[in-house]
């Protein structure tokens, strides 16, 4: 396939606000090494990390300029030297990239692509790597979740919260979910959530009480857990496991709260999973996607020139409905 030599693509030349996301028509399209593949990019998911990473505030820093984005969907465009398992013209979903994923076109390592079955298009393609990665992660590697056990998915709108409502419910477990408008709750509840719940809400705390009756929940996915964590050691059950995917600042906990329930507080990193976890959650997702029940729903959509109002959105959204994507 004949690839032009530049491509369109956002360059990040210093830390700061949403507008230091700039659009460059001459960026050099990358050439793929040793295994590594050249994809041309479809889609490209918009996850909060990478906003904190953009303000320069994020523990991670990329050396300037770069390019963000990680979780890209479109085809291979050629393959470098010792490439086996992907030829030019597979459709594929990455991870991670070498190059960034806000562009026309992206290198990345051969460990982090995937294929995409026919089933699911670009932009939900481009829905899966940290989300549905994370949600995994969250649920099994993290709070050694079991079939018949009840799951709160705290925040259960956007692209985490969807991906653990549909795990969750097609791994045997009583699945409850919140939300933060009427769309939302509506669309927690079409993709596995036995009950819903709305965060806005002052008394929606009690109504989980009620919902869970004496025992509580025996896992939290929090995504606001500076907001929520008090609450949630509420209601959790005895022995029952917070896993803290979301956070955007301190909180004031009792630590009592854990000891009369033996509960416990167990953060999450997508970043640590080991080379081993992350094949265990591309394979059991695989599985999803091939039984259908992996079905990422793709929420605000924005071309690349506007990837600075995806990030402005993202943080100061009026209501998450799913996966927010950019295409190129
Ligand atoms: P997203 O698509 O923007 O969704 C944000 C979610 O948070 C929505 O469901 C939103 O609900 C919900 N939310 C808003 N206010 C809430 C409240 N008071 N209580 C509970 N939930 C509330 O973001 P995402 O991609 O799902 O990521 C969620 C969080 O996890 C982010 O903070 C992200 O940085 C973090 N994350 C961490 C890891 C990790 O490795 N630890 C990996 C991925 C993501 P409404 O909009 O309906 O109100």
């Amino acid at each position: 396939m004949a690839t032009s030599k530049f491509m369109r693509a956002i360059r990040v030349s210093e830390f700061g606000g949403p507008s230091v996301l700039k659009l460059f028509n001459d960026i050099p399209v990358p050439t793929p090494g040793p295994n590594q593949l050249l994809i041309r990019v479809h889609a490209c998911g918009v996850n909060p990390v990478e906003t904190y990473i953009r303000s320069g505030a994020y523990a991670r820093k990329p050396s300037l300029p770069y390019t963000p984005g990680s979780d890209v969907s479109g085809v291979v465009q050629a393959v470098g030297d010792n490439v086996t398992a992907f030829k030019a013209g597979d459709r594929v979903f990455t991870t991670s990239t070498e190059t960034g994923g806000y562009a026309e076109y992206t290198k990345a390592s051969e460990d982090s692509v995937h294929l995409l079955p026919d089933n699911l298009d670009y932009k939900q393609g481009a829905a899966i790597g940290i989300p549905y990665f994370t949600a995994y992660r969250a649920l099994f590697h993290r709070a050694h979740a079991k079939s018949g056990e009840s799951v709160l998915v705290h925040g259960a709108s956007g692209g985490v919260g969807v991906a653990a409502c549909q795990i969750a419910r097609a791994f045997g477990m009583k699945v409850l979910g919140t939300a933060g408008t009427p769309e939302g709750l509506a669309l927690v509840m079409k993709n596995g959530a036995h009950q819903v719940f709305n965060h806005r809400e002052k008394d929606y705390i009690d109504k989980i009480k009620e919902a869970t009756s004496e025992k509580g929940v025996d896992v939290i996915i929090e995504m606001l857990s500076n907001v929520n964590l008090s609450h949630d050691l509420q209601l959790v059950s005895y022995g029952g496991r917070v896993i803290i995917v979301g956070c955007r600042g301190p909180i004031e906990i009792n630590p009592r709260d854990t000891m009369v329930k033996e509960s416990s507080i167990i953060g999450v990193s997508l970043f640590l999973a080991t080379k081993e976890e992350k094949a265990e959650c591309a394979a059991a997702l695989f599985a999803g996607m091939e039984a259908g029940w992996l079905k990422p729903v793709v929420g605000p959509q924005h071309p690349l020139e506007k990837a600075s109002q995806a990030h402005e959105d993202i943080i100061n959204s009026p209501g998450a409905a799913g996966k927010m994507v950019l295409l190129m």
